[in-house]
């Protein structure tokens, strides 16, 4: 793809206080000055519509919290402790255990000072379960084209300045993505991990309860994102429609919901299945095809999982994944049908990791970097490959699942290494457009097949990725699938700024046939 240093002028002014939102928002301004994008829109995109900080309050169940080594020496004589109902006992990923109220009953439990011996040795100390209060979020950027769109994350490192990037992101998508839907963002500063079940249902439903004033299904609409599921969009269709009287017209409030519940089917998987139709259409053009193709991969959660057992199913060899607790390494492949199992439905994986999969060795997230491979796919979390890192990696393509995985700098680096990108607001786009499509089924109370969702997924993402490798390259041409004309800008740019001269020039007619009320 022709880059230029040039094409990277506009970076922020060395006196600005950089922050997330600047460092996602210097890609909207370079594209915004290549297109001379009008002063009034530009103001009007610059900042979100609405930023809505607010708090929900949840009361935590009793715990057992696990003793270090050296202060289980005062309990050395305490005796194991009979554990009546080991069900009511719910593990979690920290290590500590959720007591679920009937687990420890009985006048034979030995309890000693709020200290007792569980059977596997270990000795807990009893903390009683308090009142908690957490941070919560809904930040909604623009809705020129359409409601208000974007997924709930739930993670211990959430901020109003992560969200305003996350929703700027989502506005910019959901335009690419040509599905008549805005940009929003939101979710909990919560590790999901350190809850139970129940008291992340409680949570979500006092969530719920203060989102329902902000939100609707024809305003915004909420979806999975990091540390979200379609357990937890269970949840927030029950809460917010709860006692309505035509309920069911209100299925389309959030998206990502199971498909026995007016879910879409292939939604689960769209994401993945997103950016692999752009993989492919990046090397079919080539006349190359995925088969034989090597491939690493950081995240192994929705988007990571899915996108490795596709590309795995159409023949690409994964070498190696990263995630949040380390990095697993096969040179002749991981088998990826094995590592799901390992990591979703193994029980005694309580952390959901890939670290510890018998077929394969453990490395250094240094080394991960380093690993050869044709592709690269961050399907993690914001900000992981940087200019450092983009010095370093060995592969001839990064394929963005993750929202804002490359900083600024790093682009730079890529650019100048020749590393091909399939930037994150088309690579990942199949998760809102599929969101759009369960959208569209719930309004109309139909059910598609995953065969019809697949089809016009595969059709969009395709279309749309190919009006951005024209606007790229600066030659614009119509084909049978695709119009690239009204975008190309006469001279090639770098890839992320052809998806964001197409995201803008997109919305930008909003506001120029609409113009604006007073
Ligand atoms: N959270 C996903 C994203 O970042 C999906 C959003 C949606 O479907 O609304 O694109």
């Amino acid at each position: 793809m022709p880059t230029t240093e040039e094409n990277f002028m506009r970076a922020p002014a060395p006196t600005a206080k950089r922050t997330l939102y600047t460092d996602a928002m210097e890609i909207f301004h370079r594209a915004g000055d290549l297109i001379g994008l009008d002063k009034r829109i530009r103001l009007e995109l610059e900042q979100p519509d609405y930023e809505h900080m607010f708090y929900v309050t949840v009361k935590l169940r009793d715990r057992l919290v696990p003793l270090s080594e050296e202060a289980t020496k005062p309990f050395s004589d305490l005796p194991v402790t009979k554990v009546r109902d080991p069900a009511g006992l719910e593990l979690l990923a920290d290590g500590k255990i959720i007591l679920n109220g009937r687990a420890l009953l009985g006048s034979d439990v030995v309890i000693r000072s709020g200290h007792l011996r569980l059977p596997s040795g270990g000795v807990y100390q009893l903390v009683p379960g308090e009142n908690e209060r957490f941070k919560a979020y809904r930040v909604q950027h623009n809705q020129a084209r359409g409601p208000y769109k974007g997924g709930i994350r739930y993670h211990r490192e959430v901020s109003l300045d992560l969200f305003k990037a996350l929703a700027a992101e989502m506005t910019w998508k959901t335009a690419i993505a040509e599905v008549p839907f805005g940009g929003a963002k939101g979710g909990i500063q919560l590790d999901p991990r350190q809850y139970g079940r129940e008291e992340l249902q409680a949570v979500t439903l006092r969530f719920m309860y203060k989102l329902k004033s902000l939100i609707g299904p024809n305003l915004d609409i909420p979806a999975p994102d990091v540390g979200t599921n379609s357990e937890i969009m269970a949840l927030m269709y029950r809460q917010f429609t709860d006692g309505e009287r035509e309920r069911h017209k209100m299925r389309g409030i959030v998206t990502g919901k199971d498909v026995r519940i007016g879910g879409s089917e292939g939604r689960t998987k769209a994401t993945g299945q997103g950016v692999v139709y752009c993989i492919e259409d990046y090397f079919s053009e080539k006349s190359e095809s995925i088969r034989g193709k090597t491939f690493t991969l950081q995240g192994f959660g929705n988007v990571g999982s899915a996108s490795a057992e596709i590309l795995g199913s159409m023949g690409a060899r994964l070498l190696a994944v990263n995630d949040a607790d380390g990095t697993i390494y096969n040179g002749d492949g991981v088998d990826v049908p094995s590592l799901l199992a390992y990591v979703h439905e193994n029980p005694k994986n309580l952390k959901r990791s890939v670290l510890g999969f018998p077929g394969a060795q453990t490395i250094s997230k240094k080394d991960f970097w380093e690993v050869p491979a044709d592709i690269l796919l961050p399907a993690a979390l914001g900000g992981e490959v940087t200019a450092e890192i983009a010095e370093k990696i060995k592969v001839k393509l990064i394929a963005e699942g993750a929202n804002g995985p490359t900083t600024p700098e790093a682009d730079r680096v890529l650019a100048k290494r020749g590393i091909d990108l399939i930037p994150d607001i088309i690579c990942n786009a199949g998760g809102v457009t599929v969101s759009y499509y369960e959208w569209i089924q719930n309004k109309r109370m139909e059910r598609w097949s995953e065969a019809e969702v697949n089809k016009k997924l595969e059709h969009a993402m395709k279309r749309n990725y190919r009006i951005i490798r024209d606007v790229a390259r600066g030659t614009a041409r119509k084909t049978e699938m695709h119009d690239s004309r009204p975008f190309c800008i006469g001279r090639p740019v770098d890839t992320r700024c052809a998806a964001m001269v197409l995201a803008l020039k997109r919305i930008a007619a909003h506001y120029q046939l609409e113009g604006f009320s007073q």
